[in-house]
């Protein structure tokens, strides 16, 4: 297993729409745990494969106790009901974003890495997650789901997350800052995007 580098979003990797994955193979399985790596590492609690330079439909996620490596994941089902929370981004290192809508429960069909069907019910946190990652397999960023004026540089209010900071009411204060994304501690020239 190894680190990989996490792009950043200036490189049009994150831009990209994301190829499916037919072959599931001892590369794939490779790729998945060097994503896991990756991840951990950074900290995380998400991490898609463009954000390490691979235009392919997978992603790992974690949080509290699920954790899922999904391949060409797909919503099936999502609550009609959206909440808005913050989010950050390993590929956008120091800034998060408030107000990014999502659904509040989604159901996704995947594969495993070993290529077996799954199903993945996901609500809250973990949902947001989700959908923060499946939006990298489109080319989405968080940013492009809001306004420009609600991307600020990441305080250390923001715990948590590729998916985001905790939702409200429910900060976890000693744990250690995780990045959907990205830790915020050099934040870069703030606005760009
Ligand atoms: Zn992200």
């Amino acid at each position: 297993m190894s680190i990989r580098k996490i792009l950043t979003m200036d490189y049009p990797v994150l831009r990209a729409k994301a190829k499916k994955i037919s072959r599931f193979d001892p590369w794939l399985d490779r790729l998945v745990q060097d994503m896991w790596e990756t991840m951990r590492e950074a900290p995380g609690v998400g991490l898609a494969a463009p954000q390490v330079g691979e235009t392919i439909r997978v992603l790992v996620a974690e949080y509290e106790d699920q954790a899922v490596a999904l391949v060409n994941p797909e919503i099936v089902k999502a609550s009609e009901e959206e909440i808005l929370g913050t989010e950050g981004c390993l590929s956008i290192p120091g800034l998060v974003g408030d107000n990014v809508p999502r659904h509040v429960s989604v159901v996704v069909k995947a594969r495993d890495p070993k290529g077996k069907e799954i199903r993945v019910k996901a609500e809250g946190w973990f949902a947001r997650i989700l959908q923060h990652e499946i939006d990298h397999l489109d080319g989405v960023l968080y940013i492009d789901r809001i306004k420009p004026e609600d991307v600020r540089e990441a305080t250390e209010a923001d715990t948590e997350e590729e998916g985001g900071p905790p939702e409200p009411g429910t900060p976890e204060p000693t744990k250690k800052k995780r990045a959907l994304g990205k830790q915020p501690a050099q934040a870069s020239a703030g606005g760009e995007r």
